[in-house]
């Protein structure tokens, strides 16, 4: 696969050529990859972690592809309890996990195994087992493109809700340099979700260490098929295609008395399983939904890549299955990751 395909540098290895592909490893080069990539309207750069949320577009980009690569963590205790940790922004996320677990530093313990960067995890708020990157964020680092130099944002400027952000709703305005956490010794964070209760075999509201909760979240990731595995037969994927969608009070009781979970999300919305209604509308795990485009072995709402599937025929298979759902349950299903080729930065 030539280098300079968005497919090569994305997980679900789809999408057309890149104009030129800048990869930033090294933080005080920043200022000078700016000037290189230059800018205007028509043709912004477009940044990527490792690509494992984006549909990048058969059409390519014809700009710069900012790959991030920059690595590195800084400690600094801030009293005898919390430590302040800023990270660069292609840092593994899952690095950084096993590092705090190392350090028996609590906060991020149930992001185990979420693949990406340190610097895309804002971008969609990641989050997993009742945990998501808004409970330790205090800042972030960022390149303003329309503005031409670095700021700060505290992380109420970040507008961090369910897998969304100020970052997510005005692509390409901003990159990630950096992310600074707040972390705690302590125990982690008491287990609210049941399935990790079970696995850990504690009841919920438990706090147990650190490294118990990391070492039982990617065991509990690896039986449901929710860790990426590029040789297996998931390999081409970005993990959840749909957001669960929200619903009212009266379509939470309705759907949840056939049976469909619903559950309050933290900004307090409810919200239905995506997973569930697509089963209600007849996907199941292994079906073929179109030439190359699958929902995956273990689960339904993993939707894989196979073969020469392309990346309109992938988001095509993702419009229809939210139309079958919406036809039958008057419920949006709204993709969760970005569609790249189709995003322009706000202004
Ligand atoms: C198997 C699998 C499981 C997954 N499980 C979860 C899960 O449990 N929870 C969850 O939340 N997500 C999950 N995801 C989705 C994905 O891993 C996360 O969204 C992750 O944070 C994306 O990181 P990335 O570096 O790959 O971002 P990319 O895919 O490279 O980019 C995603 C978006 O962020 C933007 N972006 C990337 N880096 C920056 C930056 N430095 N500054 C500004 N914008 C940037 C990109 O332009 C793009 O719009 C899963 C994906 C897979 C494949």
């Amino acid at each position: 696969m030539p280098q300079d395909t968005l497919a090569s540098l994305t997980t679900l290895r789809l999408g057309g050529p890149a104009g030129t592909v800048l990869t930033v490893s090294d933080p005080a080069h920043w200022p000078d990859a700016t000037r290189v990539v230059g800018h205007s309207k028509e043709n912004d750069p477009v940044v990527l972690g490792h690509g494992s949320n984006v549909i990048a577009a058969d059409a390519g980009h014809p700009g710069t592809v900012m790959v991030m690569n920059t690595r590195g963590i800084t400690a600094q205790k801030l009293d005898d309890t919390t430590v302040s940790v800023t990270v660069q922004a292609g840092h593994p996320l899952t690095d950084l996990v096993q590092w705090a677990a190392a350090e028996r530093l609590a906060g991020i313990e149930c992001l185990a195994g979420i693949p990406g960067t340190v610097g895309a995890a804002p971008v969609q708020n990641a989050g997993a087992y009742g945990q998501q990157i808004s409970d330790t964020l205090h800042s972030v680092s960022v390149w303003d493109w329309n503005m031409s130099c670095l700021r700060s944002f505290p992380i109420q400027a970040c507008r961090l809700r369910y897998r969304n952000s100020r970052f997510k709703e005005n692509p390409g305005r901003w990159t990630i340099l950096t992310a600074t956490l707040h972390l705690t010794h302590a125990p982690a964070a008491p287990i609210t979700y049941r399935p990790l209760a079970d696995e850990l075999d504690v009841p919920v509201g438990t706090r147990p260490t650190v490294p118990e909760v990391t070492a039982a979240v990617l065991a509990n990731r690896h039986r449901r098929g929710l860790l990426l595995d590029p040789s297996g037969p998931d390999a081409r994927q970005v993990g959840s295609v749909f957001l669960n969608p929200r619903v009212t009070d009266a379509q939470a009781t309705h759907w949840s008395g056939l049976g469909c979970p619903v559950h309050r999300d933290s900004d307090g919305q409810l919200r239905a399983s995506a997973g569930w209604l697509l089963e209600f509308v007849g996907c199941r795990p292994g079906q073929t939904i179109t030439e190359g485009v699958r929902c995956s072995e273990r689960r339904t709402l993993t939707i894989t890549a196979h073969g020469n599937a392309t990346a309109t025929g992938f988001a095509k298979a993702l419009a229809d299955l939210a139309i079958r759902v919406e036809t039958a349950t008057s419920i949006t299903l709204r993709p969760e990751p970005t569609h790249m080729g189709f995003c322009t930065r706000s202004p």
